[in-house]
């Protein structure tokens, strides 16, 4: 508990808002999640695909994501954890390869075997960098080049970071690759034996249910509809405005992204203005594809084919137990582009015409008559590409306006984007905003 009880206006009922008003909540303040959707849980949030309701960007919890264990501990649903080993799949040059063991790795034709021991050297070289702050100046391509040589950078890596980045990996620095190799080797870090794929029973979709009424019952108000148009505030509190309604709060904190954030605050000072547009983000396309049968045995199935239409194949009824979806199959298509892509303009039919006929040509056995359901999902602004001497360019919490704080995923300097590394930065801000503030220790 502080001092003064204050009340906080937090605009966005994302993973960072709910985690924020947690922490709040629990210090004893008065919070309101202004929450712009119909529901809350932002890219974590869930959506209705034929008789099945999951989440509506695929998620998975890993078993060193400690921060969302105690957090499901912490809302009652521990007992409902499902802990799987799966297995990854790698579709190149026409063919799907599993590379779910040394063993398939050492077997995996495209590369010879010097490529191979070179590739096993980067990432173990990659897991084992601490300090990651020289690795903001050296460009990822370089910095794989240095280590797995070019045949590896031009046959492997390349096509996977364009799969996730696109033209973008020209700006990324190395901090992209060994941060995506630090969640892949957090396990052995933190002391598990090994890394295990989780999901809580019913999905993220039972998580923010009992998130939202363990909130409500710490005294949170969550506010969904609420789209907050603008935000002014001075050294007496902050003033926000909703369907032309004004609403008064001692703080806000926004966690929108940061070209969202830029709009709501028409009084920010120009450097902070240019700090939160200087940012590149990347977006997504992400299709949900309920199917009748599954297509293979992969969770992950990477792509390097350029002539593919989505980065990848994620088989979520791979990991989550096909009861969960009334015994059908659940496959994600994603397709990571840059906000002004085309693909943001093109119509559900046609993206549903051209990566069903991917589909077909990639796995024989489809066929488009297993299809009950497809939906896309479209959000222009994921997440940030790590850019030279990215965390030095940043916004800090707090911004030049009086009471107005910031906490938004362009603020991961060192990590991936998920839903541990989104509580980890509430805390983070928290801590930032309230420094007596003490959070219990996990108890794992
Ligand atoms: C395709 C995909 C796959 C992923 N896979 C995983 C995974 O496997 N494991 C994992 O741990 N994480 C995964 N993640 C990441 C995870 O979803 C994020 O870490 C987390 O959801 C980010 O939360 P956030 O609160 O920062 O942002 P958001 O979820 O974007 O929340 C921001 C909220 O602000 C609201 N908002 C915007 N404008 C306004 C306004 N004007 N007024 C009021 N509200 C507003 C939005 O509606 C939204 O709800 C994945 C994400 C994506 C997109």
């Amino acid at each position: 508990m502080t001092n003064q009880s204050l009340h906080y206006g937090i605009v966005g009922g994302g993973m960072v808002g709910l985690g924020l008003a947690r922490r709040l909540a629990k210090l004893g303040h008065q919070v309101t999640i202004l929450e712009a959707g119909d529901s809350i849980g932002g890219l974590a949030g869930a959506w209705q695909l034929g008789d099945v309701t999951w989440d509506k960007h695929y998620h998975v919890i890993l078993m060193s994501d400690f921060l969302v264990r105690d957090l499901v501990a912490e809302i009652g649903l521990e007992q409902d954890f499902r802990w799987v080993e799966t297995k990854t799949g790698f579709y190149t040059d026409g063919q799907m390869y599993s590379m779910s063991n040394s063993m398939e790795f050492l077997k995996f034709p495209p590369l010879g075997l010097l490529d191979k021991i070179r590739l096993a050297m980067t990432i173990t070289v990659a897991s084992k960098i601490r300090d990651w702050r020289y690795l903001e100046r050296v460009p990822v391509a370089t910095w794989l080049k240095r280590w797995s040589g070019g045949r590896t950078l031009e046959k492997i890596w390349i096509p996977l970071l364009k799969a996730k980045l696109g033209d973008a990996y020209r700006e990324s620095m190395a901090t992209f690759i060994w941060a995506t190799i630090a969640r892949m080797y957090a396990a052995r870090r933190s002391g598990l034996k090994k890394e295990m794929f989780g999901y809580v029973h019913g999905g993220y979709h039972r998580i923010l249910a009992a998130l939202k009424s363990s909130l409500e019952k710490s005294g949170v108000r969550v506010i969904t509809g609420a789209k907050v148009a603008g935000i002014r505030s001075d050294a007496t509190g902050v003033r926000c405005e909703i369907s032309g309604t004004e609403h008064r709060f001692d703080r806000m904190i926004l966690t929108t992204n940061p070209h969202v954030t830029n709009r709501l605050l028409p009084e920010l000072p120009a450097e902070d203005r240019h700090r939160l547009t200087d940012l590149r983000y990347q977006g997504i396309v992400c299709v949900s594809v309920l199917l009748r049968k599954p297509l293979d045995r992969f969770y992950v199935t990477n792509i390097t084919d350029s002539w593919v239409p989505f980065t990848a194949v994620i088989e979520m009824s791979a990991l989550v137990n096909r009861e969960e979806f009334n015994g059908h199959s659940l496959v994600y298509l994603p397709k990571y582009v840059a906000p002004d892509d085309p693909l943001f303009d093109e119509s559900d039919a046609s993206i549903r015409n051209r990566f069903l006929a991917a589909l077909s040509r990639m796995y024989p056995h489809f066929s488009e008559a297993d299809v009950i359901e497809l939906q896309v999902s479209r959000v222009r602004e994921v997440f940030a590409i790590s850019s030279r001497d990215y965390s030095k360019r940043v916004m800090p919490f707090k911004s030049s306006l009086p009471n107005i704080w910031l906490a938004n995923s362009s603020q991961i300097v060192n990590g991936t984007l998920n839903v541990n590394e989104s509580l980890a930065l509430a805390d983070r801000a928290v801590k930032a905003i309230h420094p007596e503030a003490t959070f219990p220790p996990s108890k794992r």
